[in-house]
């Protein structure tokens, strides 16, 4: 027979904490488990990734920047926090059960389940892009297109120099107005013989940046042309093969395309029947719930700003404040969507900016968008961690790995 002690009377009345479990470790997963931590849950994040992206950075890795700028161990951000990190890939939810099954097999029970599983690219089956078209949407795809670019010109003698991006969305245009500050410094690293280049971007809508007024629209457009950028807008991909992309009937010879133009949703969502708008994006309510005990939030869900990650820690923020209401015997208050600040840049100490009535561009542009990146790791960690990332960031490409091997 046993006996109580004091500690074991204590733990017995100690209320039981609720089960946190939170999928997906991205900006709203991380965020959601960083505002959480020092309260008393038991929380639970999984991720099917040890290290946290920083996508708006993967496009100067792409070209030659410092990966730490792009990428944060879990680990690191997690050190010191009452955290569990499980990493694994999110499969199945189990609604009577209210547990996740993953692909290991293994099930994680939950009383609040958050879902945060960001979206995929999508090829819109597009003949030829998957197998063929380079992207920037994580770490490897980023370093696959450096490397390729690198070696094309530097190993593999007189190669092709007709670069093609498609979308001219965020991702398409700084992408693109940093590749021939990339190129030409490979160039002229390897002492190559300086030659001309042949940088496109292929858009379908008829303007850059939707996000944009028509006005920074064309002032973007007019940024890229001056650095030697070809624009095709209202202009359609239908195929790539390895040598060449046809675009509107034409076939445009090339050995690097890169696709930034499409997302869906992630298949979690579908595969375990949430209810999905037509761009396949979880119907919430006010208060970011999918169901009962079911909150999703960041690119997962249906909200006025989804598909940005000031909006992505705006909902994890807000979820995390409502939980520790709910906890504490307050109201919940309902969601209230916040505009993001869009600040693209395109090419070198340049980009434009649009923060609510105000916009503007220029070296003042790219000064506040140094700030926001720092403003964005520090969302994640402490001030002097955050600095160290965005030091990394600051690191221009003279840096480059493959220019500069140790
Ligand atoms: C190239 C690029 C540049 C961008 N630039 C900007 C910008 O400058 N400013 C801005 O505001 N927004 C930007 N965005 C958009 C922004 O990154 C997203 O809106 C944001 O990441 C959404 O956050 P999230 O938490 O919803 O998803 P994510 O941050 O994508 O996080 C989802 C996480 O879930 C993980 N995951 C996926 N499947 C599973 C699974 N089955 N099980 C467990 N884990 C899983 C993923 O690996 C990932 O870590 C950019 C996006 C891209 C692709």
């Amino acid at each position: 027979m046993s006996t109580l002690t004091k500690s074991t009377i204590e733990h017995v009345n100690e209320p039981k904490k609720q089960k946190v479990l939170i999928l997906g470790g991205g900006f709203g997963g991380i965020k959601t488990a960083l505002q959480l931590s020092s309260n008393n849950y038991d929380i639970s994040l999984i991720s099917d990734q040890s290290n946290f992206r920083y996508y708006p950075t993967l496009y100067k890795t792409a070209t030659g920047g410092n990966q730490n700028a792009s990428i944060i161990p879990l680990q690191e951000i997690f050190k010191d926090k009452p955290v569990d990190i499980i990493l694994d890939s999110a499969k199945n939810l189990n609604r009577t059960n209210k547990s996740v099954t993953c692909a290991s097999s293994k099930s994680y029970e939950y009383d609040i389940l958050v879902v945060a599983l960001g979206v995929y690219t999508n090829f819109f089956g597009i003949k030829g892009l998957e197998k063929y078209a380079y992207g920037i949407k994580t770490l490897d795809e980023a370093s696959a297109l450096r490397d390729h670019i690198h070696k094309q010109l530097v190993d593999d003698g007189q190669p092709d120099l007709n670069y093609v991006v498609i979308g001219g969305g965020a991702s398409g245009v700084e992408l693109a107005g940093a590749l021939p500050g990339y190129i030409k410094h490979i160039m002229k690293r390897h002492g190559l013989k300086e030659r001309s280049l042949n940088i496109e971007l292929v858009e379908a809508a008829p303007r850059l940046v939707p996000r944009m007024s028509v006005r920074y629209s064309r002032l973007i457009a007019r940024r890229l042309r001056k650095l030697g950028i070809k624009l095709y807008l209202k202009q359609t991909v239908q195929a790539e093969t390895a040598e060449a992309l046809t675009v509107s009937g034409q076939s445009i010879k090339s050995h690097c395309v890169i696709w930034t133009a499409g997302v869906t949703n992630h298949p979690f969502l579908k595969d375990n029947q949430f209810s999905l708008n037509d761009r396949g994006k979880a119907a919430v309510d006010e208060y970011l719930q999918a169901e009962d005990s079911i909150y999703v939030i960041g690119d997962n869900a249906e909200t006025q700003y989804s598909g940005m990650a000031q909006t992505a820690l705006h909902d994890a923020v807000y979820v995390a404040d409502n939980l520790k209401r709910h906890s504490s015997g307050k109201t919940p208050k309902p969601y209230q969507a916040k505009k993001p600040v869009y600040v693209i840049s395109v090419g070198p100490r340049w980009a434009a900016v649009s923060w609510g009535k105000f916009q503007f561009y220029g070296v003042l542009g790219w000064a506040l968008r140094q700030a926001a990146d720092l403003r964005a790791y520090h969302d994640l960690e402490p001030w002097w961690k955050a600095s160290k990332h965005w030091m990394a960031d600051s690191e221009s490409q003279e840096v480059c790995s493959l220019c500069n091997p140790k």
